[in-house]
């Protein structure tokens, strides 16, 4: 069966593969330690599930507009002013089935077929199979230190006459970085004066740890109103554990959100209503549930970064950010697919490969579940590794043997 060369070429994702490899493997009963997940572990915030069952009760659930509920959109629009202080109207705000579509439309609405985006690596796994189904080519740039955040310089050598569009995604997901103001601003300075667009997906924004807050790209944004090139990226899919609610959405000039609307509109109609009540409610009446998982992360960050020391050759830069990390395996063992391959396989514990993110020789360590979990994969994986630990331990109920010499 033949079917379109472009269509054929994706990847799969990387990200959802492994859930749902995690998933069938608890389903039959296997000890399965799932570090690989991108969704915090808690239910949806109380006010968000009464709205939604309100809504439900009420039996009546039809299309909604299609860029959204007017009073979601108005919601997210003050935040937006609130948080950022920049004037921004419901003109302005798309509300789409997740922050996935918000993206693609993004991409759909400003490439031709050749253009290229510019986005530093490690980068989430969709952005270059959703640049290239948009008919866009993905220019991703790695920092010159082997860090996560790249120099400006570099992001700017990579630029050409093709480039319409670049993505900055911080806090970051795999890395768990917040990048700097400096970098931020500049990224700002550099797509405002070569006129690109810049997609700031700050998904992660309210996740970050120790004090700290995320630079957002709107702060350092000179033009306003039609003119300006920012489009924000957000939805409660992280901030609120709401993955399976799918309510994303952007916020833009009023024309790119026209535009962003009419892709929405002749492929999605609009985000699900069920979802869209329960979105309001909880942007409404929900900010202490974002404050209380924000520490229950950083709290599960502080396990991680401690018991990954423990595993000789690992080196790990400390997550700022999001409930990911990226420690570097390289040292161990090379190759990032047949490392993640081998852990599942002797130790049942998920990782998704570094290579999926344009970071080979690591992997993505999540840390959005349960703590005890952090705790029991790491102690699994330490052993697989190190050679000086116990050659035996137990899990799922029977004793494992460490019987092979290097892991890959
Ligand atoms: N951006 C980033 C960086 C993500 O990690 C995710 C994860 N799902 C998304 C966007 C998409 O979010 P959603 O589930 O709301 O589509
Ligand atoms: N964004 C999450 C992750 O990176 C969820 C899965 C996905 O949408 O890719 O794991």
């Amino acid at each position: 069966m033949r079917l379109a060369k472009l269509a054929e070429s994706l990847a799969d994702s990387a990200t959802l593969r492994l859930n749902a490899t995690a998933a069938r493997l608890k389903a039959e009963g296997e000890p399965v330690i799932h570090l690989g997940g991108g969704e915090p572990e808690s239910p949806a915030p109380a006010a968000a599930v009464r709205a939604a069952r309100e809504l439900l009760d009420k039996g009546t659930v039809k299309y909604t507009a299609t860029p959204g509920i007017p009073m979601l959109r108005q919601t997210i629009a003050s935040q937006v002013e609130q948080e950022f202080g920049r004037p921004t109207k419901q003109a302005e705000v798309l509300v789409t089935a997740g922050a996935k579509p918000a993206i693609y439309a993004a991409l759909v609405a400003v490439l031709d077929p050749g253009d290229e985006v510019v986005f530093p690596s490690p980068f989430w796994v969709s952005y270059p199979e959703m640049v290239r189904l948009a008919g866009g080519v993905p220019v991703p740039v790695t920092a010159v230190d082997g860090g996560f955040e790249p120099r400006i310089e570099d992001i700017e050598a990579a630029l050409t006459d093709r480039t319409r569009m670049m993505i900055l995604n911080s806090p970051n997901n795999p890395s768990g970085a917040v990048y700097s103001e400096g970098l931020v601003a500049a990224v700002v300075e550099l797509c405002e004066r070569r006129g690109l667009f810049l997609l700031a997906d700050e998904i992660y924004r309210r996740l970050v740890f120790d004090g700290r807050t995320a630079p957002g790209a709107l702060c350092y944004s000179r033009e306003s109103g039609d003119e300006g090139r920012v489009i924000l990226v957000d939805g409660v899919s992280k901030m609120f554990g709401m993955t399976g609610f799918r309510v994303g959405w952007a916020v833009a000039s009023r024309r790119v959100i026209e535009v962003m609307g009419n892709i929405i509109g002749q492929t999605m109609s609009c985000a699900s209503a069920v979802g869209q009540v329960a979105a309001l409610a909880a942007l409404r009446e929900e900010s202490s549930y974002v404050e209380e998982l924000r520490r229950d992360l950083q709290g599960r960050r502080d396990l991680l970064v401690r018991e990954l020391a423990t595993i000789p050759g690992v080196r790990l830069t400390p997550p700022a950010g999001t409930f990911y990390s990226m420690p570097d395996f390289s040292a161990i063992a090379p190759a990032s697919e047949p490392l993640s391959a081998f852990l599942l396989q002797h130790t049942r514990v998920v990782t998704v490969p570094g290579k999926d993110f344009g970071c080979e020789g690591h992997l993505r360590i999540s840390y959005c579940g349960p703590a005890a979990d952090v705790v029991e994969g790491i102690r699994r994986i330490r052993w697989a590794l190190d050679q000086s630990s116990p050659q035996e331990i137990e899990f799922g109920g029977r004793v494992h043997v460490r019987d092979w010499d290097a892991p890959v």
